[in-house]
């Protein structure tokens, strides 16, 4: 097919996600057509860095041998059987290997096919436990209350009913909301932009006891609470020290199931291979995906802990099993290779060689500080938030029509990079194999950038 037909006819029949399809059509699409690395390459071969590891999910690169090898061997075997009543080699290995590497007491591994799912199963499972959770006949009927869920304001856990409902992004899923199951919000920490601002030296504290006494009055009716360990898809907002910890302890002290969405987190992005890991934090119900097969295949997991899943076992006839599945759970050739994946950050040291880069990055990034525009660089590892606004001193945002963080990403394409924003908040989320040389170039791509769309020109830059 010619590039013109595949641009007309992408322009016929697509519908693209998360895109003002108006706006789109005016514009010629950007196809892609193969990777190498870091590297994007569209049909007519100019060569883009991926800038946001193809919407947050490759590790070690793309078109990566030992991977392409993982995937040919396993579709050698077989690369469909379902896991209803049925096991194959690649899921049990895969299972083993996660509650190996994963922090605390999980002990059991149930698939799916993507984030939002992963989310779902954990939810249901919650919700679930605690209607099936013996005791004595005082405490069951007691249990039987926890019904709902915490969420936090700014949350992103996916596009699905249910994972909707413990979202906490307006401007994505307001419209649903005749649709949604009720859930408690309790207000995200956002350092940039702090309530407690007044009192510097104790906003942690006015966070902290904010959050704790919030799930003090809601644990008699929730069944648990739904936290990422650093808010991504919100503008990787990330809360102060020990904040996380403080949640998990107040989860414990009064009996609500803690759910860490670990979707964008996990495999490596924070600089551990889990997030949970920088607070010591041990969930009883996690969930993964994006970086799980290493970008080459849709495949999610939630994780829980035995106690959750002894509460499911019983006799069939009491209907207390996990009535949940989707046609291409655990599928083999992802399962392959997610194997495949957790190896080569073995084989290749890439969590020791990640630390240098990390912090190569934050030099880097300092370029963009002193731009009149920048007002806060959020970083963690290998996931970057850099928010513009339109006053610096004020933190006065642009109006939203102005489209200033996707005119800035927009014009990165020009200069080779892919990149997308999230509102104004342009997102730099390198593949973790990128090299120190191209993390620069990136950085230096953003600022020129913000000058041929802003143009303020930094002063020591
Ligand atoms: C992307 C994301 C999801 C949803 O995953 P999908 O695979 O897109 O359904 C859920 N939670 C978090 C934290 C995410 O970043």
């Amino acid at each position: 097919m010619t590039k013109k037909n595949l641009e007309r006819l992408d322009h016929k029949h697509l519908w693209h996600p998360f895109t003002q399809m108006e706006e789109y059509e005016k514009e010629k699409p950007l196809i892609i057509e193969k990777g190498d690395g870091c590297y994007l390459v569209d049909i007519y071969g100019k060569r883009y860095f991926d800038g946001i590891s193809s919407l947050w999910t490759i590790v070690h690169g793309h078109n990566q041998r030992n991977l392409n090898h993982a995937l040919i061997h396993q579709s050698q075997k077989i690369s469909h059987s379902t896991l209803l009543g049925l096991s194959h080699p690649s899921a049990i290995k895969l299972a083993e290997k996660l509650v190996q590497i994963t922090p605390g007491r999980l002990t059991k591994v149930f698939y799916s096919d993507n984030g939002s799912t992963a989310v779902e199963i954990a939810l249901k499972m919650a919700f679930q436990y605690w209607q099936q959770k013996r005791g004595s006949p005082g405490q069951t009927k007691r249990w039987r209350n926890k019904t709902k869920f915490i969420h936090f304001s700014g949350a992103y856990h996916g596009d699905t009913i249910g994972s909707v409902s413990v979202g906490g992004m307006d401007l994505f899923h307001k419209i649903y909301h005749p649709l949604l199951f009720r859930s408690k919000k309790i207000p995200y920490p956002h350092c940039y932009r702090c309530p407690y601002k007044k009192h510097p030296q104790t906003c942690h504290k006015e966070c902290v006891s904010d959050m704790k006494q919030k799930i003090r009055q809601y644990a008699n009716e929730t069944a648990a609470l739904i936290i990422e360990p650093l808010q991504g898809a919100s503008g990787m907002r990330k809360s102060p020290r020990g904040y996380f910890k403080e949640v998990e302890r107040a989860c414990q002290k009064h009996r609500v199931l803690l759910i860490v969405d670990e979707v964008a987190t996990g495999f490596g992005r924070t600089g551990k291979m889990f997030a949970c890991e920088h607070e010591r934090v041990q969930p009883d119900l996690l969930t993964l995906a994006k970086g799980l097969t290493g970008g080459y295949l849709p495949l999610a997991a939630t994780l829980t802990t035995q106690e959750i899943y002894q509460a499911f076992k019983a006799p069939y006839h009491l209907s207390k099993t996990f009535f949940h599945g989707h046609t291409y759970t655990g599928n083999p050739l992802a399962s392959g290779l997610a194997l495949e994946n957790i190896r080569l950050f073995q084989k290749n040291g890439v969590l020791k060689k990640l630390k240098e880069k990390i912090q190569h990055l934050r030099i880097s990034l300092s370029l963009l500080e002193s731009h009149p525009h920048v007002g806060d660089i959020r970083q963690c590892g290998f996931m970057v938030g850099i928010e513009l606004v339109e006053n610096k001193k004020t933190k006065k945002m642009f109006p939203l029509s102005q489209k200033v963080g996707a005119r800035v990403c927009r014009r990165a394409r020009y200069y080779g990079v892919i990149l997308r924003p999230l509102g104004d908040v342009i997102v730099l989320m390198p593949p973790l194999s990128a090299t120190k040389r191209q993390l620069t170039y990136l950085c230096r791509t953003v600022l020129k950038c913000l000058y041929d769309e802003l143009g303020a020109w930094p002063k020591n830059a």
